[in-house]
Order: C-alpha cells, then structure tokens, then sequence
C-alpha cells in the first residue's frame, strides 16, 4: 500500500496552510481534495478581514492559497476520501482511488452551511445572500436586511448586524426564538431588529442582486413581499465528516471534531483543523491558524514516531532509561547513568519520559523513572531505579 508522512484531507485554507508548514519542516506531504482547491472561499464574493490582504475576491485568494502551497511542492491529488480506517495505530486513508497509509493525518474537510433550498437562493449567493454575518454585514451598512432563523447564531448574527444595517428582520418559522434568554432579550430591545414569526422563506428575489423575499405565514399561509438587500441564512451549519464512521474521532453535539490546543483528536497522530473543528469562530483566519498548528503538531509526531522506533523498536535488545525532563533529580539520574554504561561500554537509549509520554505510555511505564529491557520492541523486564546500579541486571539478562 502506499504510505505517506502526512496525508492532509482537504484543500481549503486549513489544508493548504498546513501543506505549506509540512512541507516546510520537510515532511512529505500528499494533500487530497475532491472539489476546487481553495475550498469554501471560492464561493466567497469578496473578503476583507484576511490580515494583510485589504480586499480580495474569494476565487482570487482561493488561488493564492493553492499557488503559495504549490511552491513548497506537495503532491495534489484529485480524490475523494470515502473513509478512514484507524486500527492498532495505523491510520489508512480510503479514497475512491485508492488507499493511502499515513504516518499522521490532517482532517481539513470543512463546513457545509444548510441552505433553505428555495428558489433564487443558489443564484444570489455572494449577491445579497450570505450565511456569514461577521463575513459580509460591513456590505450592507444602512440597508434593510433579512436573517433567516430563530436559533442562537440566527440571533447573535442579527444583533452582530444591526452595528451596520438600518433595520434586520428576523423570520422565524415559530411563533417564539428558540435561541437562550439573554440574546433574545437584547435582540427584542433593539429598535433596529424586527422578529417576523410563524413566517417561511417561498423565494429570494432579484435579478443580479437581492431586491426582498417572498414569505408565507405558515399559520395563515398569506403570502407577503419583503424588500431587503441583504439575506442572511442561519438554519444551520454541519460538518463534513460523512466519511467517518459513527464513532470514529471524538465529536461535539452536531459531528464537529474535538481537538486538543495542538488540533489532535481523541485518536494518536490524527489531527483536525479549520472550520470541522469544534470551536467558535468559522473564518479563513482561524482555519490557517489551525493548519499551521496541525502541521507542526503531526511534523512532531512523525519524527517521534520514526525516532522512537529506530531507537527502541528496530534493535534486537535495548535498555532503555525512561527519566523526566523536567525533575531536577531525575535529569541528573539520567546523566549519571549514562557516564555509568559508557564507563562500562554499555549500550544505553535515554528517552525523556515527559516529552514523549505516549510512547512511554504504550510501554506501559506509569511512574519515572524507569527502565525496559526490550526485545525487538517486546518488553522483556522492567525496573524501577533508585540508583543507576539497578540498570545492571537489565544488561545481564541480554
Ligand atoms: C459564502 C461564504 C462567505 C464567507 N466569507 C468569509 C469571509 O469574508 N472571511 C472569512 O474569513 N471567512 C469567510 N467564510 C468562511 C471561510 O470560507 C471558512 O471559514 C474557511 O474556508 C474554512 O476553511 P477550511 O479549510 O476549514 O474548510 P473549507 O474551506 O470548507 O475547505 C475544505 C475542503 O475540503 C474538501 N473536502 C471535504 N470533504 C472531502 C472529502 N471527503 N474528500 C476530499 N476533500 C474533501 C472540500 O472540497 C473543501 O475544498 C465564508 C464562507 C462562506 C461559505
């Protein structure tokens, strides 16, 4: 099977950053996408919040992420992952091409935000329709807009938005929000938020550019018209994650991917960056944030993986002192052992045991400081030392 360093699953501003910081530290780095690399900015109209870009088109800055990644050469492929299949630490990547063994994996595979799927809102997307307040209210300063919803992103986002739209109707399809108190309270006390209830959305309208909706009142079904310029649709967002399986990779309510600070998931050497996280702010900032941190994170992992396993894995025997960086005593136990084999020209692995806690982890040491004999991997004996003499016994066993 083919085997890989790292293998990033999307090629949206968290993969291609993660790309260029792999490849960077001089992993060798396979990034696969199944649709435009560039990701959801190229459905983006404009963007002007990416630091150092003032204003950019989506499929502009699409390009200069894909163009800046491909200087540092990784390999592009044109898949998709179908599923992954993580068993006893190995991490296999299923595309409809193929599989592909990685040494650790990046999942970047983004967000999908819900559409109402009614008429006009696919041909007006970047043209008055949005799903991303924080993105595009700037564009609509003074106007009448629309928020289509009655959560909490529905709510916060029209409150977020009054700072620039004259008025924001809120349609809901119920006759109360379903968002908590506090939000709701302060979205009924601002005189430029209008609730529309028990409404639904029939239609976008416009031509080149929204100009209202039609909606219909589900309890009456009266149809009326709403003249807006703006729409903003908050009926939901989902991860992309349908190529994993129900209990793979920790998740939150809603299938977003949980990660420690370094993005690793609840599994070893797989990392999750950019808007499929579980987190709170969905942007391309934070997205290449996480790649960069992913990458650096799963360079770290790669090189312990093969250090460790060229120093304790590939001999036919090793001893192996496992001490603690930082212990004071320790640190000089482990020094003084090692000036005790060399003296007696014995062969001796030092290995940090707080830096590298999951392999000690694996080997089953659970206090340090302590040592292994191991056989091609195999725990042979293990002691644990009060004096570097008790590394003696280790070495006689051989
Ligand atoms: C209309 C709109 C406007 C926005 N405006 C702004 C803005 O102005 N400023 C801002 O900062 N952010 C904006 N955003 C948000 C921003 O685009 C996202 O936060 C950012 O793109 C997230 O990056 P990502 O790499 O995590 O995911 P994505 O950009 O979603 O990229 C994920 C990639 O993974 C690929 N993928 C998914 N599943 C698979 C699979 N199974 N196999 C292979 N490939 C797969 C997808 O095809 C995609 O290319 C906007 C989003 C939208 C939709």
């Amino acid at each position: 099977m083919e085997k890989r360093e790292l293998v990033i699953i999307g090629a949206g501003p968290a993969g291609l950053t993660a790309a260029i910081y792999g490849r960077r530290a001089g992993l060798d780095v396979l990034i696969l996408e199944k649709g435009l690399a560039g990701g959801q900015i190229n459905i983006t109209d404009e963007i002007e919040n990416w630091p150092g870009v003032p204003h950019s088109t989506g499929a502009d800055l699409a390009k200069s992420f894909k163009d800046h990644a491909a200087k540092f050469q990784p390999e592009f492929r044109d898949v998709a992952v179908e599923s992954i299949k993580l068993e006893r630490g190995s991490k296999i990547v299923v595309t409809d091409k193929g599989e592909i063994e990685g040494e650790a994996l990046i999942v970047a595979t983004g967000a999908s935000f819900r559409r109402l799927g009614c008429p006009g809102e696919a041909k007006l997307i970047g043209r008055g329709v949005s799903y991303c307040a924080v993105c595009d209210a700037a564009f609509f300063q003074d106007a009448e807009v629309a928020v289509i919803g009655g959560g909490n992103t529905a709510v916060e986002e029209a409150l977020y938005l009054t700072q620039f739209a004259s008025k924001v109707y809120v349609i809901h399809r119920r006759d109360t929000f379903r968002a908590d108190k506090v939000p709701v309270e302060r979205a009924l006390a601002s005189d430029k938020i209008v609730p529309v209830f028990d409404s639904v959305v029939e239609s976008i309208n416009g031509e080149e550019m929204v100009e209202g909706l039609t909606l219909k009142n589900v309890k009456t079904g009266e149809i009326s018209e709403l003249p807006v310029e703006g729409v903003f649709v908050f009926v939901g967002t989902e991860p992309n994650v349908s190529f994993l399986g129900e209990s793979q990779l920790r998740r939150s309510r809603g299938g977003w991917i949980i990660t420690d600070e370094n993005m690793e998931t609840s599994e070893e050497g797989v990392f999750a960056a950019g808007d499929v996280r579980d987190k709170v702010l969905r942007q391309v900032v934070t997205a290449a944030a996480d790649g960069a941190i992913a990458a650096m994170a799963a360079y770290a992992a790669v090189t312990e993986q093969q250090y460790l396993h060229d120093r304790l894995f590939k001999p036919e025997f090793t001893v192996v002192l496992f001490t603690s960086s930082i212990d004071e005593k320790q640190v000089r136990l482990a020094s003084d052992a090692e000036s005790w084999a060399k003296d007696k020209g014995l062969p001796l692995t030092l290995v940090d045991g707080y830096r590298f806690r999951r392999m000690t982890e694996k080997l089953g040491v659970e206090t340090l400081p302590a040592a292994l004999l191991l056989a091609s991997g195999e725990v042979r004996q293990r002691v644990s030392l009060t004096d570097v003499t008790d590394l003696a016994p280790l070495f006689e066993k051989k």
